[in-house]
């Protein structure tokens, strides 16, 4: 079998959410959206269910895929819903939509609700994307409140730069967000990962957190309190010496200089190893750190093998525990985010 390997920490993840939590106060929700990042939306769900306040997904059928698992925690669209007709769903499910246009909304009010239904009513704070202006979000607010199926009102707004913490946008969309908010009572929601590490003025009654709680952190760098749930592994299945001034792999982009050790590794850009991240970028070789050498292929990739190593069957982690995914994202122009949401084809494997 390919030895291609996805591990996924799910104590890990526990300890994230707790960690988390305990950071921001109140209560917090776990966004397992786009596959949760690519662990595996079901089995985090089911991992965090005992704990979690709530979780969050991009769509209906994201969250119905959680319902039919027997999770039974709250479960909020983050999107709301892209038809009117989804409601009916949202209804039987007992999900909370968010609701950001006026479409939505109308579609929420005129909806013939069985069950009582608690709406995340976005504000856009300054990131120009989705949700009522500030000076337009008191009228959605109201006309929400008139509407006898609405349960629950939770405000909420996202940030556009809280990953830069010298960026004054954030304080600004803080501002923005209290001055629209004035005087419309129910709970509030604000920060992301970024901002509950990083952004105290942001922590209300709700946290929404991605990427920490799969123990990244959002600022390019490590974060000591958090642990990082997904390792990605594979095996050296080839080896060769090859003489200096060899070119190597496609394009012929890497020249060695001097006698060199290849290690031949299955993983490439089609199990979603960035293709960008070619020569240069960390790989750790049975623990110890060396780098890709060459252009990384649609299945396979090469690395330099240290002379003392041993090669053919040594385990090479992509990320993990001595590569933080950080640096192959900044090895490739992109970030953790994307890489995470492109793992496929490896077997994935879940510990407890
Ligand atoms: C994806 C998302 C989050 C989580 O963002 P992270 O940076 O991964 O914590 C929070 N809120 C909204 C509205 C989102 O779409």
């Amino acid at each position: 079998m390919r030895p291609l390997q996805a591990e996924i920490r799910l104590d890990y993840l526990r300890y994230n959410y707790q960690t988390l939590k305990n950071i921001h106060g109140n209560k917090l929700l776990a966004v397992i959206k786009a596959n949760a990042y690519g662990h595996g939306a079901v089995r985090c769900a089911h991992a965090l269910a005992d704990l979690a306040d709530g979780f969050a997904v991009a769509a209906l059928e994201e969250a119905v895929e959680l319902r039919e698992s027997g999770i039974g925690n709250p479960i909020v669209l983050l999107e709301g819903v892209f038809d009117v007709a989804e409601y009916a769903h949202i209804d039987k499910y007992k999900l909370w939509p968010a609701v950001g246009n006026q479409w939505q909304l109308e579609g929420l009010v005129h909806h013939e609700w069985r069950n009582p239904v608690t709406v995340w009513l976005k504000m856009d704070s300054g990131m120009h994307r989705a949700g009522f202006f500030p000076h337009n979000y008191a009228a959605a607010y109201t006309a929400l409140r008139q509407c006898k199926h609405v349960a629950d009102i939770v405000k909420f707004s996202h940030f556009a730069c809280a990953d830069e913490p010298e960026n004054g946008m954030t304080e600004m969309q803080v501002e923005a967000f209290d001055l629209g908010c004035e005087g419309l009572v129910g709970e509030e929601s604000l920060a992301n990962s970024p901002a509950v590490l990083n952004v105290p003025e942001a922590y209300r009654d709700w946290g929404r957190v991605g990427l920490a709680l799969y123990g990244v952190s959002p600022f390019g760098s490590t974060d000591e309190r958090l642990k990082p749930v997904m390792r990605l592994t594979s095996r050296v299945f080839g080896e060769r010496v090859l003489q200096p001034h060899s070119p190597i792999g496609y394009g012929a982009t890497f020249y060695t200089s001097k006698s060199t050790r290849v290690g031949l590794i299955a993983c490439g850009y089609a199990d979603g190893y960035p293709r960008r991240a070619s020569t240069g970028s960390p790989v750790a070789i049975e623990g110890k750190r060396s780098r890709v050498i060459g252009r990384v292929s649609m299945d396979m990739m090469t690395v330099e093998l240290d002379a003392a190593q041993e090669g053919l069957g040594c385990e090479v982690e992509l990320w993990g525990d001595t590569v933080n995914i950080n640096e192959v994202a900044e090895a490739a122009g992109t970030i953790a985010y994307e890489i995470l949401c492109n793992v496929k084809r490896a077997k994935f494997t879940y510990y407890e």
